[in-house]
């Protein structure tokens, strides 16, 4: 329902689709992102229309999250999934389709935040043509993802193009954290606006909560070391360092250690190469009989999964932002993460947890070995993470910051391109 007196805005997550399941290969913290900052929008007095790709023949056209806020997708290629990398090519067919929407809604969008570098070649196409204004949240960056590949998709070239005319042709690019920031002055442009609003977490959903209750629901013993990891089956997650750190932690002869990885679809999508390829290694290391593939789990269960666990791993090589960080620190779970990225600004080194060098399979060992004996110190820990998610990390306090950012893009925008000078409001959790 479109009411005549919110603003009305889009979001465009091209691949990421803020009304699927989460934790399989497509669907990540972008679903999630954009899914939250849209709802929160809405609640804030926005009119909030989100647009992704259609992907299957039976998803609906339009899903209505709330009165105002709707997930719209678009016909952009086959009705299938398309992996990311061969995305591009169907991005003209995405334009006319949000075009021909507009046109038949009568909607005229004054502002587009963009998601990913797909989305923001299709924000930067929408600009030649309409005086909208664009913001941009990159999620992942080609200049940081391709260091580490050893096969460079063909694609590639164009993705950085791309990647760094959004830097400098949005009117303001949303780095979620500092490391972010630092690294697009580096690797992409110096030229743009950029503000740091980090991601959130639904604080009310993930929250501190009796360890006890969520062993039970969970049938788990309370003698069991619970070591936990959750996310999609993708190279760059490394979970075979956290398999080959367990393996070193078993060889210690250490009684009661239980390794579960939740995630992961359960069709056959592409995931299920990584997947094959991590449970082999279990299999190899004699792991199985201690590790529980738990699949996808919703967010409805996975609060349950947190609490119940002892530390949360996040081993990725890359990591953009990390919402599992800061879930798993607000239930009041330890995390040992890679040392990259945003886990740098979400994990503060000895209160809410422990960052260590990627791939170091050692390092992840001792890191979590430090944290499963040592009781008084995991006890204090359990607090102040979740304190530090609540006070920094709230979806209510980030979508303000982004709230007030869109406010002064369009009032900028009316007055004529004046200067820069917006502010970032600090993050009051009573907003
Ligand atoms: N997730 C989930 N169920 C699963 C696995 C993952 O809901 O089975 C969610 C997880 O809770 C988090 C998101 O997927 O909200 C992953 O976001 P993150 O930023 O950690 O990684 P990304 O997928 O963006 O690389």
């Amino acid at each position: 329902m479109l009411s005549l007196n919110r603003q009305a805005i889009a979001l465009i997550s091209d691949h990421a689709d803020p009304a699927a399941d989460i934790g399989c290969e497509e669907a990540g913290g972008q679903n999630v992102y954009v899914r939250h900052v849209g709802e929160t929008l809405a609640s804030l007095g926005w009119h909030v229309d989100m647009f992704t790709r259609k992907v299957h023949a039976d998803d609906a056209v339009i899903v209505q999250h709330s009165p105002h806020c709707r997930t719209i997708r678009l016909k952009a290629g086959a009705e299938t999934y398309i992996p990311r990398d061969r995305l591009f090519e169907h991005m003209p067919e995405f334009v006319s389709s949000f075009q021909s929407f507009q046109r038949t809604q009568g909607l005229n969008y004054p502002l587009i935040h963009t998601n990913y570098w797909l989305s923001a070649w299709a924000g930067l196409e929408l600009q030649k043509t309409s005086g909208i204004q664009l913001v941009h949240t990159y999620h992942s960056l080609g200049a940081v993802k391709y260091q580490s590949l050893v096969e460079i998709p063909q694609v590639a070239s164009t993705r950085l193009r791309v990647e760094r005319e959004i830097l400098e042709r949005a009117n303001c690019v949303v780095a979620t954290s500092p490391q972010e920031q630092e690294t697009l002055r580096s690797l992409v442009s110096t030229r743009g606006q950029i503000e740091i609003i980090p991601c959130g977490t639904d604080t009310d959903n993930f929250r501190l909560t009796s360890k006890a209750h969520a062993r039970t629901q969970l049938k788990l013993g309370t003698h069991e070391k619970v070591i936990l990891y959750v996310g999609r089956f993708d190279e760059r997650k490394g979970i075979e360092t956290l398999v080959r750190a367990f393996a070193l932690l078993k060889e210690k002869d250490l009684q009661n250690l239980k390794l579960i990885i939740v995630g992961g679809s359960s069709a056959n999508m592409p995931d299920g190469d990584e997947r094959k390829r991590i449970e082999n290694i279990v299999n190899d290391l004699g792991l199985t009989d201690y590790t529980l593939f738990a699949g996808r789990i919703g967010h409805d269960i996975l609060p349950l999964y947190y609490t119940a666990a002892d530390v949360c791993v996040i081993p990725s090589y890359y990591e953009p932002f990390g919402l599992v960080a800061i879930e798993a620190m607000a239930c009041g779970v330890p995390v040992v993460a890679s040392n990259v990225g945003g886990l740098k600004f979400t994990i503060i080194p000895e209160e809410t947890g422990l960052l260590v060098e990627p791939k170091d399979i050692e390092a992840f060992a001792n890191g979590i070995h430090r944290i499963l004996f040592d009781d008084l110190w995991v006890r204090k820990m359990r607090k102040q993470a979740s304190a530090n998610v609540n006070q920094r990390f709230s979806w209510t306090g980030v979508t303000i910051q982004l709230s007030e950012l869109y406010r002064h893009v369009l009032a900028r925008s009316i007055m004529h391109e004046q200067p820069w000078s917006y502010k970032v409001p600090s993050i009051n959790k009573s907003a």
